[in-house]
């Protein structure tokens, strides 16, 4: 079966840092060591997203706002979108929150699918995180995971060639769907509802993030085995013509754009434990 729409790889990252703008600080007095872990931000989810967008030769579309400000990785009604300490907040600090940082990597992120569809390609979205090596106790193995929808058979089929190529590289254990399931809320979920099957897949990875937290050559390693087995997966996909960068939207603010070009770097932070 031949396919020649050309495929587009949009790559951003949610959870990339954990600032909370001067305006706000006030509402996260106390909650610096919250903001320092895994629930204020994804170790590592920023160098890798630029390593994977380098490898897809595209621009990171990226916040580094920490998602205790305001979950981006949600769909706006969710309760969700909003931690203990805004909604300790009055209304109108949620809404500015939500206004100057939601909106902004949402439109970014709606603004780079829609024009890649108006030029008549297929969208592949790529959402990088990762997660905590321990929660609740229990010690997650798992190194690599890829999140999607099992029920829409080209997302399946594109985890399938990427999971083959993590499978051929010294990445550790991977697996599907894990330690989520891709259809949980969240900013792929959101946009599948608005693009059919055959334009639009969501992906997200997760990487483990004893990985960034240990950082040094073996996760600056990890980065470039994973960015590659991307390429390698990228080169199996109908209508993939090679690494070429699409026009995108100016920056939000909030959001930090990269050039194709920037390397991969040592993301790493003294956090404690990380996770979604
Ligand atoms: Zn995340």
């Amino acid at each position: 079966m031949t396919d020649t729409r050309p495929l587009v790889v949009v790559v951003t990252c949610e959870h990339g840092g954990n600032r909370i703008p001067p305006a706000f600080r006030r509402w996260f007095v106390g909650a610096e060591a919250l903001l320092a872990s895994h629930r204020g931000y994804d170790p590592g989810a920023l160098s890798m997203g630029r390593a994977l967008a380098a490898a897809a030769g595209t621009a990171l579309i990226a916040t580094t706002i920490s998602r205790l400000l305001v979950e981006v990785n949600r769909s706006p009604h969710n309760a969700r979108v909003f931690s203990a300490p805004m909604r300790a907040a009055p209304p109108d600090v949620r809404r500015a929150a939500f206004e100057r940082y939601y909106v902004p990597h949402h439109a970014a992120v709606a603004q780079a699918v829609q024009q890649g569809l108006e030029a008549g390609a297929r969208v592949l979205h790529i959402g990088s995180h990762s997660f905590t090596p321990s929660l609740d106790g229990v010690v997650r193995n798992t190194d690599v995971g890829l999140l999607y929808d099992p029920r829409r058979r080209r997302e399946a089929a594109f985890c399938d060639a990427w999971l083959a190529a993590l499978e051929a590289r010294p990445v550790g254990r991977v697996r599907r769907n894990y330690p989520y399931v891709g259809t949980s809320d969240g900013l792929p979920t959101l946009l599948r509802r608005r693009h059919a099957p055959d334009d639009y897949l969501g992906i997200e990875i997760e990487i483990n993030q004893r990985h960034p937290l240990a950082g040094g050559p073996p996760w600056r390693r990890l980065q470039r085995e994973v960015a590659a087995a991307l390429a390698d997966a990228l080169r199996e996909m109908p209508g993939w013509r090679g690494a070429a960068t699409v026009s995108r939207p100016s920056a939000a603010p909030g959001s930090a754009r990269r050039s194709p070009a920037a390397a991969p770097q040592d993301g790493s932070h003294a956090a404690t434990r990380a996770g979604r």
